[in-house]
């Protein structure tokens, strides 16, 4: 692997479980972006979003995001980082990109089954169902025109991580 490979998607996708499971097995380096800029600020992106405003939170992403990019591994992003459509430039030319799809129910599933693994406030103050619905019924589009690869990340981890593997033809398996 010569260049990093960018995971996108929405919260609860698997991003971080599928990233970390596609390094291991692949020997690469694992960075997750929501939790080198948490680190790196000394703050959590609640804190950030809340003190500096969501304007400042996307700026610092940017900024991680260009931090994280000089090796060759696996970079789980943020949910929202294909917003900006410089990001979604700066992932294509850099690297792969891969969205890891799922639909509705499946993202609801997993959140209200682990909470607290979702530590950005919300985005809309509505229940999760329709929170889930609202965003990626405005990013699907967004998350599919930075992706080279989409992949169905309904199915479980190991079989999400071989797809993957066997759709960029990397060397690990
Ligand atoms: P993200 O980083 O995209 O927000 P996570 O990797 O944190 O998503 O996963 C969110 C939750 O869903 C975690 O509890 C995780 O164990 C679970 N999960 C992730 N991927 C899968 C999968 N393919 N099948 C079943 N559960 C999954
Ligand atoms: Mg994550």
């Amino acid at each position: 692997m010569t260049q990093p490979i960018f995971l996108i998607g929405p919260r609860g996708c698997g991003k971080t479980t599928v990233g970390l499971e596609l390094a291991r097995l692949c020997q690469s380096e694992f960075v997750d972006t929501d939790h080198w800029l948490q680190t790196h600020a000394g703050k959590s992106i609640a804190e950030i979003v809340e003190l500096e405003g969501w304007e400042s939170f996307r700026a610092r992403e940017t900024a991680t995001l260009e931090a994280v990019t000089a090796g060759s591994g696996i970079i789980a992003t943020g949910g929202g980082i294909i917003l900006s459509a410089y990001n979604r430039q700066f992932m294509r030319e850099k690297g792969t990109v891969i969205y890891l799809c799922a639909p509705v129910p499946v993202l609801v599933e997993r959140l209200e089954a682990f909470p607290e693994e979702g530590q950005r406030p919300t985005l809309t103050g509505k229940p999760i169902s329709e929170e889930v619905s609202a965003v990626l019924a405005e990013r699907d589009a967004l998350y599919r025109e930075a992706a080279h690869h989409v992949v169905d990340a309904s199915l479980p981890p190991a079989q999400v991580v071989q797809n993957i593997v066997t759709a960029l033809h990397l060397a690990c398996a």
